[in-house]
């Protein structure tokens, strides 16, 4: 019922309007706070907390949903099943309750900056600052590729309180930006894919945080808390692959039930039936696996070097699967105005981002 009602919402409500956003290269606030009204918000966050008291399966059906109607660039996955949940989990019951409810309702967007100009799949390399100054953390240094970026107004940011520890001396802090003086937005980036995505730069000069605003009771704990997240961001981008593929088979399966060469429809040469069979089965396979992950998860017994083996195999197939039904589209897959060349252009970075799937294998690796 969930993933219906998101459907219908997200067809009515958001994408009419995502040329738009694809061609400002940000969503609008009010898309937000309409999905935040329409219960897409934080759905897995407590209802005392204003969320919908559901589990990582309502997120699920959100971010399919979401995939599925070909609004990729909605950055709600992120906020709802990354920045809440740190929340959620590390945060205090007043800093729950004063930053959940507006999270819910889409009056904060949510972001987390871990990523540095010098520091990417090297965390431990993370450079920005926190130095305590009486009950308020000075913040400098800056983080590059941030999901939410420019709309954003709750970050939180991985920033070192004592570098002489390396990971241990890592900690979370979540940073308000209205009105902070001393926090900048650099340039929303320019990529490839994912366009109505805003993806930022970010500066910190001398930005005063409370002190209160740490996650966690100690300084310290940042590095163990990114670690224990890990299993669920992996498997959200998981998720977003096996939507996405399942949406290239369908426009693909439809196209060369239309299109005619050679005096027969193209579904009917026995490469496409073969092809087709293969992504099918492949995609199957896929679906399975990660339904397996998303129960095991909502039990607690996913592992990281399970989720990490969703996450790359996931986002490789996906990348894979999409190549092959552009192909079978001729001239017009690769023609913007055919989904199925946006998912071309979307899917590429699900290899990059959340961990590259270099170090999702490492990680597999490191278990064997
Ligand atoms: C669109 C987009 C959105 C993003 N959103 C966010 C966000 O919201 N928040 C955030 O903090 N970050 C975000 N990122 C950053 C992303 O997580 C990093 O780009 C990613 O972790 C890789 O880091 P890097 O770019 O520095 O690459 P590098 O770490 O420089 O890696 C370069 C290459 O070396 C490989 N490599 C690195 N180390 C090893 C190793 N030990 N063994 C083998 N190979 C290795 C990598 O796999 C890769 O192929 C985003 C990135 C993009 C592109």
């Amino acid at each position: 019922m969930l993933y219906d009602m998101a459907n219908r919402f997200l067809s009515e409500e958001i994408v009419p309007h995502y040329e738009r956003f694809e061609k400002a290269e940000m969503f609008d606030r009010e898309s937000w706070e309409k999905a935040g009204a329409a219960g897409l918000l934080c759905a897995s966050m407590p209802e005392e907390y204003g969320g919908a008291g559901g589990t990582f399966a309502h997120e699920s059906a959100i971010l399919e949903a979401v995939s599925h109607v070909g609004v990729d660039g909605f950055g709600i996955a992120l906020h709802n099943a990354i920045v809440a949940p740190y929340i959620l989990h590390y945060g205090t019951d007043e800093q729950k309750k004063r930053w959940l409810p507006k999270l819910a309702s889409g009056e904060l967007i949510g972001a987390i900056a871990m990523t540095e100009p010098g520091a990417g799949s090297d965390l431990q390399g993370v450079k920005t600052r926190a130095e305590k100054a009486g009950n308020q953390y000075r913040l400098n240094g800056s983080k590059t590729f941030i999901t939410n970026g420019q709309l954003a107004n709750l970050i939180i940011v991985v920033a070192k309180t004592d570098p002489e520890k390396g990971a241990k001396g890592t900690s979370l802090l979540v940073v308000e930006t209205d009105g902070a003086d001393g926090f900048e937005r650099g340039r929303n980036l320019d990529k490839i894919g994912l366009k109505s995505n805003d993806t930022s730069e970010l500066f910190f000069n001398d930005l005063m945080v409370p002190t209160a605003n740490l996650l966690g009771e100690d300084e310290g704990q940042g590095f163990a808390q990114l670690m224990q997240q890990l299993p669920q961001e992996r498997l959200l981008i998981a998720g977003q692959a096996i939507a996405m593929i399942e949406r290239a088979l369908a426009v693909t399966i439809d196209y060369v039930k239309e299109r005619k060469a050679f005096g027969a429809k193209v579904i009917d040469f026995q490469n496409t039936q073969f092809k087709l069979a293969e992504l099918k089965t492949e995609a199957t396979i896929g679906r399975v696996f990660y339904n397996d992950c998303v129960s095991r998860h909502i039990t607690g017994g996913l592992d990281t070097a399970t989720a990490s083996m969703a996450k790359y195999w996931m986002t490789d197939l996906q990348c894979k699967v999409v190549d092959e039904c552009l192909q079978l589209h001729g001239g017009y897959g690769y023609m913007n105005e055919y989904p199925i060349a946006r998912m071309y252009r979307d899917a590429r970075v699900q290899r990059i981002y959340g961990g590259t799937n270099e170090i999702m294998k490492l990680v597999i690796a490191r278990g064997l």
